[in-house]
C-alpha cells in the first residue's frame, strides 16, 4: 500500500458499503485486497466485519488483522476455496455494525470536546460497544456537572453540527494545526483531523477511525452510570429505550409509595440520608468497641476471641470497621438479618475454615476468606453458643 497517498474508502466515503475489488494476495485464512473498504480497527473503535463475494457465493470476513505489509483480512475457512489472487470479488460491510460504531465514536469526540471545554477535564481512556460508550476522564464530576455535559452535548446533537473530516500532509499540519488539535497522530505521511461544529469553540481532533458526517445522527445522548472517574453512556434507539424504562419503572414506584415525581425522589433521598447516618452511626460505635477489644477478649483454647450480639450492624459497616482491628484477635459478631460474621487477624485462625465448620455443620449458605467470613445462622437458636462448642470440639 502506498503510505503517501492513503485515504481509505473507510476516510474518503464512511457510508459506502460496498465495492468491488481485486484480491491481491492470499494465505490459508486471509486474503489482501486493493480498497480499503474494512476499518481495521484502532481508537478503540472495534474492525469492520462483513462478507466477500464471488461467482454469486459468499465467504465471511471475521475479523481484520493490521501487519507491516497492510492490512489483511481474515476469512471463515467455510468457501474461501474459491478465492485466489488476482481475481475481482465484491466487499460488503456488516453496515449494521459499522454505522453503531460510527456514531458510538462521534458521539464520545462530542462528549470528550464538551468535557473539555466546558470543565477542561481530559478523556484518558475511552471504548465503544453497539451504542454505548464508557469512558474515564480525568477527575471527578458533580451530578451537576454531568447534567450539564449531557445537556450540550445534546444541544449540538439538535443543532446538526457537522463533522467534517480533513487529511492533510505533516508539513501543514504542523503549521496549522498541532497547537489547536487533540491527540496524538500516527506513523501515516497523512495526517486525519475530525473537526466537530464551524465557528468558534469547535473540536479538533487527529483520529483515523470512522465518524458520522452530522452529529444529528446520534438522535440522543443519554447517562447510563457514573462512578469516580468512569462514565457510562447510552446514545440513539438503545438511549432512548432505556430512558423509558427507567421512566416506567419510575412510575411503578410511584403508585406504590404513592408519591409523585419529585416527592418520591425526595423520599427516596431521604432514606438513603437516613441510612447513611445509621450507617456512619454504627461504624463510630463499632470503633469504639474494637479499640478497647481486649477487655472485652475471653480465651479459647489460649487464643484472644471476642464474641458480640450487635443486630444493627450489616457487613458494610463491618467491613469499614474491622480495618481498625490490632493484630492477633478473633472476633464473631451475630449482625443483621441474623448472619454471623467472623473476622481473624490470627493467622493461625482462619475465619474461613470456622465458618466451614458451621455451614457443614447446619446445612447453612455462607463463605469468605481468611480474614472474614459469613453465614447465614437464621436457623441457629445459640448460634454464639454453638461456634463456642465448635472451637472447643476442634480444639482451635
Ligand atoms: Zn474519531
Amino acid at each position: 500500500m502506498d503510505m503517501n497517498n492513503f485515504s481509505p474508502i473507510y476516510w474518503s466515503a464512511p457510508y459506502q458499503r460496498e465495492v468491488v475489488a481485486k484480491i491481491i494476495g492470499i494465505n490459508n485464512n486471509e486474503v489482501q485486497v486493493d480498497k480499503a473498504l474494512f476499518y481495521p480497527s484502532g481508537g478503540g473503535q472495534l474492525s469492520d466485519l462483513g462478507i466477500i463475494v464471488y461467482q454469486q457465493q459468499e465467504v465471511k470476513v471475521v475479523g481484520i488483522e493490521k501487519r507491516e505489509d497492510g492490512n489483511w483480512l481474515q476469512i471463515d475457512p467455510v468457501g474461501n476455496s474459491i478465492l485466489e489472487e488476482g481475481i475481482e470479488v465484491l466487499l460488503k460491510l456488516d453496515w449494521d455494525r459499522r454505522y453503531s460504531f460510527m456514531k458510538s465514536h462521534s458521539s464520545q469526540h462530542l462528549i470528550s470536546h464538551v468535557l473539555k471545554r466546558l470543565f477542561d477535564v481530559e478523556t484518558l481512556k475511552a471504548n465503544f460497544d453497539d451504542e454505548k460508550i464508557d469512558i474515564e476522564i480525568s477527575r471527578n464530576l458533580s451530578e451537576a456537572e454531568i447534567l450539564e455535559v449531557l445537556q450540550e452535548s445534546n444541544r449540538l446533537i439538535n443543532e446538526g453540527a457537522e463533522v467534517i473530516s480533513i487529511i492533510v500532509d505533516k508539513e501543514e499540519y504542523k503549521r496549522k494545526y498541532r497547537d489547536v488539535a487533540r491527540g496524538k497522530i500516527s506513523n501515516e505521511n497523512k495526517v486525519r483531523l475530525i473537526q466537530l461544529g464551524e465557528g468558534e469553540g469547535y473540536d479538533l481532533t487527529c483520529c483515523g477511525g470512522v465518524h458520522i458526517k452530522n452529529l444529528s445522527e446520534i438522535k440522543g445522548v443519554f447517562l447510563d452510570s457514573f462512578k469516580g472517574i468512569s462514565l457510562k453512556f447510552f446514545i440513539n434507539k438503545h438511549g432512548i429505550d432505556s430512558l423509558n424504562k427507567q421512566r416506567i419503572l419510575m412510575i411503578n414506584l410511584e403508585d406504590v409509595t404513592a408519591k409523585r415525581g419529585e416527592k418520591l425522589v425526595e423520599m427516596l433521598v431521604n432514606k438513603l440520608n437516613e441510612s447513611k447516618i445509621l450507617h456512619e452511626g454504627n461504624l463510630r460505635l463499632l470503633k469504639m468497641i474494637f479499640s478497647e477489644i481486649a477487655s472485652r477478649s475471653q480465651e479459647i483454647n489460649g487464643k484472644k476471641m471476642v464474641f458480640l450480639n450487635l443486630p444493627e450492624i450489616d457487613r458494610q459497616t463491618l467491613q469499614a470497621a474491622a480495618r481498625e482491628l490490632e493484630k492477633e484477635f478473633f472476633i464473631v459478631v451475630l449482625g443483621r438479618n441474623a448472619i454471623l460474621y467472623f473476622i481473624s487477624t490470627n493467622e493461625k485462625l482462619s475465619a474461613k475454615e470456622i465458618n466451614d465448620k458451621i455451614i457443614e455443620k447446619t446445612g447453612s449458605k455462607g463463605g469468605g476468606n481468611k480474614g472474614f467470613a459469613q453465614v447465614n445462622v437464621k436457623n441457629i437458636e445459640d448460634p454464639l453458643e454453638l461456634v463456642k462448642e465448635v472451637l472447643t470440639m476442634f480444639n482451635y
